[in-house]
């Protein structure tokens, strides 16, 4: 452990001789003006200890799921541009608040939205990447403050837009600005680090002291969103360590780290579970794979994501089946009809109610058996679908099992 404390805290970037950290904070973390003030008050006490800040912020509580319903009541589907200027001003309104609280803790701190951080973006709307960050501005603002507040989840298009993240994107923009930085990245929610499986579903989860970025990369692909599955891309690419604690305790949390530093991996390290997911069938089409071709491209350029693909060729034909999350279930049918149109005897099927579980371990390269224990802890459970790959195994199950199945495959497992 010491020694990842110091391979993430050695050797980063000084202003004034006085080392940058980068720290963000989620939703949960600034969801009241209580919370905002515990925020500030863990900020003064590092700035306290010799350390300036960038701080990275989300929207407060719910805002964005409430920004979301808001502008819901008047269209279904919002222009994109126009839904990521609305999403962005949450942010907006959570750093200017938690600057004026350090404020008031007598510290010098200054918000900084994408225009001002210039948060250089490419990418879709609600799907945008970040490219670059004006370093040289926020190094030369460090030099007259303790802190500068950076709003997360959003920054620019090429022409001048705000695009947003995609949800769940603060921890990008954190884990981006540190590796722009070549500053350590600190990452505070309301759990003490990652966990075997998410612990308000488990309670009795245990807590990982290091995860490798592939099993975090896994574990949130597959429901866990402790962490943005892109922030964790970006670690690895940089190969800087995520450290993930709580807001609220000083307890020690969890840091996601290179495999190579992992002296003992476990066979399974994790468990998630993707709530919401439709099995959607498509059977009789004719045995030209062309069609099957065409339902792909028409999914992908549909922005959709599907998973657990299954194509079986029979005497009825070609059957194809996937999973989805019930939201996206209107966007797909457009897609398929489209896709379909020249066709009349085929069939779609959508099942709903299903849930995925995802056991994820860099250990099950090496490990033998993972697959045989996984299906003896869930004898119980009827399954629909099941996809493996080096390192993970995944299953769709009716919702109802979902408690049954994730204790049986934490005792199995030991999680
Ligand atoms: P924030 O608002 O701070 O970004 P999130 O709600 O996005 O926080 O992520 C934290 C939540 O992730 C936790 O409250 C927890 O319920 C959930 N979670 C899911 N899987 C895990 C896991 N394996 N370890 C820790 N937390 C998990
Ligand atoms: N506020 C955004 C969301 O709710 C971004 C984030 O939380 O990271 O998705
Ligand atoms: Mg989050």
């Amino acid at each position: 452990m010491n020694r990842i404390k110091e391979l993430a805290y050695k050797n980063y970037v000084k202003v004034d001789n006085i080392p940058i950290v980068v720290q963000k904070f989620g939703g949960s973390s600034v969801a009241d003006f209580d919370r905002i003030m515990n925020v500030a008050r863990r900020i003064r006490k590092r700035v306290n200890q010799g350390n300036k800040l960038v701080v990275v912020v989300s929207a407060m509580g719910k805002t964005t799921d409430n920004l979301i319903k808001m502008v819901k009541q008047i269209t279904e589907h919002p222009d994109a541009r126009e839904l990521d200027q609305l999403l962005a001003t949450g942010e907006q309104v959570s750093a200017v608040m938690l600057s004026i609280a350090l404020q008031k803790l007598k510290l010098k701190s200054k918000s900084l939205n994408a225009y001002q951080a210039r948060i250089q973006t490419l990418g879709k709307y609600s799907e945008a990447r970040i490219t670059s960050f004006d370093k040289r501005r926020l190094l030369f603002l460090l030099k007259t403050n303790d802190v500068l507040v950076v709003t997360g989840f959003q920054g620019l298009t090429d022409e001048g837009d705000i695009a947003t993240l995609g949800r769940g994107g603060s921890d990008t923009s954190a884990v981006a600005l540190a590796a722009s930085l070549n500053a350590p990245c600190e990452i505070y929610s309301d759990v003490a680090g990652i966990y075997t499986t998410d612990p308000k579903l488990y309670p009795a989860a245990k807590k990982a002291k290091l995860i490798s970025y592939d099993d975090m990369l896994e574990l949130a692909a597959s429901g866990a969103k402790v962490l943005h599955g892109r922030s964790v891309e970006v670690a690895k690419r940089f190969n800087i360590p995520i450290y993930c604690g709580s807001s609220f305790s000083d307890e020690e949390g969890s840091y996601v780290v290179n495999e190579e530093l992992m002296i003992e991996k476990s066979s399974v390290s994790g468990l998630s579970v993707m709530e919401n997911q439709i099995h959607v069938v498509i059977k009789k089409l004719p045995v030209n794979y062309s069609y099957v071709r065409d339902i792909f491209r028409r999914v992908a350029t549909s922005g959709l994501n599907v998973d657990m693909i299954s194509i079986i060729s029979d005497e009825d034909g070609i059957s194809v089946s996937f999973t989805l999350i019930d939201e996206k279930k209107k966007r797909l049918d457009a897609a398929l009809k489209r896709a379909l149109r020249e066709l009349r005897d085929y069939e779609i099927e959508y099942h709903a109610g299903f849930i995925k579980l995802t056991v994820v371990g860099v250990g099950m390269k090496s490990g033998i058996g993972v697959a045989s224990d996984f299906f003896n802890a869930l004898k119980n459970v009827p399954f629909k679908l099941v996809t493996t790959s080096e390192i993970k195994i995944s299953c769709l199950i009716e919702k109802q099992y979902k408690l049954e199945a994730v204790n049986a495959l934490v005792k199995k497992f030991k999680l």
